[in-house]
């Protein structure tokens, strides 16, 4: 730290992201990341918009957003795209708690809230997940602090029922409840259709996962548009170019390819159900998950023995060093191929 680093944040321990190796050719299972390319007239529309950088991008989004609402059946002053759907959570955290009003969350779930939370000196709580890894919505009605809940959550992949997540939002009317659809395509059922109904939620979801669209970082909000406006006036005070030109047009392209949206999204739930029924059969009990990855723990190596060995064998997968979840690994679902060389290595290994 240098001497001139704010007192502000002088305690703050920055999230730590998933390794991204440059060099040797990893079977990167460890940041839960889509196996396939975007799609092939994302890239397209991206190459164009290359052509125009010289521009500065148009702060509205108004073309992504227009095709995006006639995606999602929304209006366009109930969504806000963002610089990953990171950056639409923390709006939301900088937007919506206070010192009055508390932010609330799980004790394992993202690992970002809590950063988040303390970059915008905004006081926290967690409530533990039950035994079984799974969220009691009971733990959250009229609890009258702004709540976050990763639906499926992460890293459990866990899947909360959207009739629990509305008791929440409507036990809680002067509260915002904001839920984190980042892996809502591989399976979950989302709340979006609600955002109508209650002025308190609010959706984010990205186009990290399911639109191979990581690297581009593109995310976006959706609620009543009294939300929304308190969102832009965050983003308007910090970064109001904050989706470049390219990722802006490879958006368009990615919602209007749904064939190849889908296409992707079947194989990894397919090749999900493969690698749980495999890893069953070695001695491994598997978290049910609906997301890109899944939570496991061997019956014979910790979380961090089967990191550090896969790790040597060319796999990277994801551990957690903290209470409750050290015996597990978490394991992006990829190709085929790759779950392949995942369980060959496993084989090895066990
Ligand atoms: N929410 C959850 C639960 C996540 O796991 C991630 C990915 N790290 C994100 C949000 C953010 O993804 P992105 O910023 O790439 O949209």
């Amino acid at each position: 730290m240098s001497r001139f680093f704010s007192s502000q944040y002088s305690g703050l321990t920055p999230y730590v992201p998933g390794e991204q190796p440059q060099g040797k050719d990893y079977v990167k299972l460890n940041t839960n990341e889509s196996p396939f390319p975007p799609s092939p007239y994302a890239q397209r529309l991206a190459r164009q918009a290359a052509g125009d950088l010289e521009l500065y991008s148009d702060p509205e989004c108004r073309d992504l957003v227009a095709v995006a609402c006639e995606k999602l059946g929304v209006a366009k002053e109930e969504i806000l795209f963002t610089n990953g759907s990171d950056e639409a959570l923390n709006f939301a955290f900088m937007a919506f708690c206070d010192d009055k009003t508390p932010a609330v969350f799980a004790d394992i779930t993202y690992g970002f809230y809590p950063v988040f939370a303390t970059l915008n000196g905004v006081p926290f709580e967690t409530i533990p997940l039950k035994e079984d890894f799974l969220l009691d919505y009971k733990d959250y009605l009229g609890i009258q602090k702004t709540i976050f809940i990763a639906n499926p959550n992460a890293p459990t992949g866990k899947v909360l029922p959207l009739s629990e997540i509305e008791e929440i939002v409507k036990s809680n009317p002067n509260n915002v409840v904001v839920v984190d659809e980042a892996y809502v395509d591989f399976g979950g059922e989302s709340a979006l259709p609600l955002t109508k109904q209650y002025d308190n939620l609010l959706v984010c979801q990205t186009f990290s996962k399911s639109r191979s669209m990581a690297g581009a970082r593109l995310g976006f909000a959706v609620g009543n548009s009294k939300l929304i406006q308190d969102l832009n006036t965050i983003k308007y005070s910090t970064n109001p170019y904050n989706v470049n030109r390219m990722t802006m047009a490879a958006g368009i392209g990615a919602l209007l390819d749904t064939e190849y949206f889908k296409t992707n999204c079947q194989t990894i739930i397919s090749n999900r159900e493969e690698t749980i029924a495999s890893l069953q059969k070695m001695g491994f009990t598997v978290l049910d998950s609906k997301a890109n990855f899944v939570f496991a723990k061997s019956n014979k190596l910790s979380g961090k023995e089967l990191y550090e060995q896969l790790k040597e064998k060319g796999v990277l997968v994801r551990y957690f060093d903290k209470d409750r979840i050290r015996d597990f690994v978490r394991i992006t679902i990829g190709s085929k191929e790759q779950m392949a060389a995942l369980i060959s290595a496993l084989e090895e290994l066990l």
